[in-house]
């Protein structure tokens, strides 16, 4: 038995087999080889394994999501016939007696910047589909040594085998493993197969650790990961930040009745199911939720939300291999409003950039992302993207209570803006006599700036929502993403709540209502602090709505 101490993302316990996770460009390793013969061969032959795993894939999305989203595996099948690439890694593997494995990560890399750097967008999206394909070679190649696969994708490796049947699926869930997971990462995975997330590295207040809690779903960071717990069973303790490999049996024991426990818990506070979020004094507050996507909606019901407070939507651009089209982004707000049955659903605008990365927008690195082009500067400066989803949004809530959620402002000539361009949106909708209701707006309060000018933007929403996630960061100057500054991002940091007072009295005073929906809305040691200031509603990671309810209920 081994107990390793990392930091605890989410107070959940979850036992279970590991499965590794690893990103194949860590994996690959140059190496000589003195058969070229056979090295060629063994290309080949991953060539054609991979051939045919597109086979599979591209009838499965025909059937799942219809033929211009399986389009892609097309591509990467044409792809995988391309004179010039396969030329490319037989010339490394037969001129300087290099790997395949490498030869074809190499190849990867250099058509993938090739086709970055060219003028047509059309060509430059062709980058991820070179990247896609070559990963796949890769994970052919290396099939059977280590665990590379994605999960989700049909194909798994030797130390996973006990728990992978035929398709390569976990059979059963499992604790995932990995040095770092990105949110575009986390978001495709099946959250049904995965018990918990450890990782080596991240910050508490990462999109992935938001996404963790979302999920429900335990998680540990900070953790050493060794390669030979593949396969291993380990138990995750969200609550001490403890991940125990090969537990003896009285530790089984232990945790087993602890989740058991937790369970008994929770039970009892669903017993909070249908109740007021009300103080005994009768303050009622709003109580929400977050999500990342449709399928988060089964938890909200399940925890009872009284609404959906922030539908972070550039999930779905995270999801996706293209910008997602108005008809895909329209069914899945309208299966929000339609499934919250006229409950409020409050969709926020596409906030991608810093942490949030989709390769198919081309955004080009920056020194410091946090700061730089994204969210609402990317949907002003690409307005055919933000029409786009304005269209989806307005279409949809003709099916439901949807409002608008501007991030990222720091001026009101963004919010007037971003209007205007909702206001031609509806004009043109109007035009084709396509139905749309009025749909409440609001803004992020996330910068120090939009603090500063609440009492104006007040005057141009009807709501406000505090991301106090971001809020923090920059009020305090702190990486959100940096472990370790961890221990000093505070969002208890008095600059930080006064910078929430003032926003509520602001908004008040403008006629917007206030709400929370930063990670901080969920903390209970300041439930009776918010209500003091005068909070209007608080959105919650779907687990934390009946703990917040309870806090509400118990204040006097
Ligand atoms: C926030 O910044 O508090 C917020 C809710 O947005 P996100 O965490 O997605 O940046
Ligand atoms: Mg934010």
């Amino acid at each position: 038995m081994e107990q390793i101490q990392g930091k605890t993302i989410f107070n959940k316990i979850a036992i279970g087999k590991v499965l590794l996770y690893q990103k194949n460009e860590a994996t690959v390793k140059r190496r000589h080889i003195d058969d070229v013969g056979e090295e060629l061969r063994r290309f080949d032959a991953a060539r054609e394994t991979a051939l045919s795993q597109l086979d599979q894939i591209y009838e499965k999305a025909l059937a799942e999501v219809g033929a211009d989203n399986a389009a892609v595996f097309e591509v990467h099948k044409i792809m995988l016939e391309d004179d010039d690439y396969l030329d490319s890694v037989r010339n490394i593997i037969r001129e300087q007696k290099l790997n395949a494995e490498y030869a074809v990560a190499a190849t990867g890399g250099n058509f993938s910047r090739m086709f970055e750097q060219m003028d047509d967008s059309y060509m430059q999206a062709r980058a991820a589909d070179v990247k896609d394909i070559s990963e796949r070679l890769i994970t052919v190649l290396c099939g059977g040594s280590t665990a590379i696969r994605r999960i989700g994708e049909p194909h798994c490796t030797d130390s996973v085998l006990s728990a992978c049947p035929e398709d390569g699926q976990p059979a059963e869930p499992v604790i995932l493993m990995a040095d770092d997971l990105a949110p575009s990462e986390t978001v495709q995975m099946d959250k049904s197969k995965i018990l918990a997330f450890v990782t080596r590295h991240g910050s508490s207040n990462s999109h992935t650790a938001i996404l963790a809690r979302t999920m429900n779903i335990p998680a540990v960071i900070g953790i050493d990961i060794q390669n030979d717990w593949a396969g291993k069973t380990a138990i995750v303790d969200g609550y001490t930040g403890t991940v125990t490999i090969d537990p003896d049996p009285a530790t089984l024991e232990e945790m087993t009745a602890k989740m058991q426990e937790d369970e008994r818990k929770l039970r009892l506070l669903k017993e909070l199911r249908g109740k007021e979020t009300i103080t005994g004094s009768g303050k009622k507050i709003h109580l929400y939720a977050n999500i990342g996507s449709v399928s988060d909606i089964a938890l909200v019901l399940q925890n009872d939300g009284e609404g959906i407070g922030l539908f972070r939507s550039e999930f779905l651009y995270l999801e996706s291999k293209d910008y997602p089209t108005e008809e895909e982004q329209f069914r899945a707000y309208k299966m929000a409003a339609e499934t919250m049955a006229g409950k409020k659903v409050i969709i926020r605008t596409l906030d991608i950039g810093a942490d949030k990365q989709a390769d198919y927008f081309h955004l080009a690195k920056e020194d410091n992302p946090a700061m730089g082009y994204r969210a609402i500067r990317i949907c002003l400066d690409r307005p055919e993207i933000f029409r786009t989803q304005l269209r989806a949004l307005l279409r949809a809530s003709a099916y439901g209570n949807i409002s608008i959620l501007f991030p990222m402002i720091i001026s009101v000539q963004e919010v007037q803006e971003s209007k205007r361009i909702l206001e031609s949106v509806k004009a043109e909708l109007r035009e084709s006599r396509i139905p749309f209701k009025d749909v409440e707006i609001g803004v992020m309060i996330e910068t120090p700036a939009a603090v500063w000018i609440s009492e104006a933007l007040a005057k141009e929403v009807d709501f406000f929502s505090i991301g106090t996630n971001d809020l923090t960061q920059y009020t305090l100057a702190i990486d959100r993403q940096n472990p370790k500054l961890d221990a000093i991002y505070d969002p208890h940091h008095p600059a930080v709540l006064k910078a929430i007072q003032t926003t509520i009295e602001n908004g008040h005073r403008g006629g917007a209502w206030v709400g929370i929906c930063g990670e901080l809305a969920a903390d209970t040691t300041l439930t009776q602090t918010f209500l003091d200031m005068g909070i209007d509603e608080l959105s919650v990671s779907p687990s934390f709505i009946l703990p917040v309810r309870k806090a509400v209920r118990a204040l006097s």
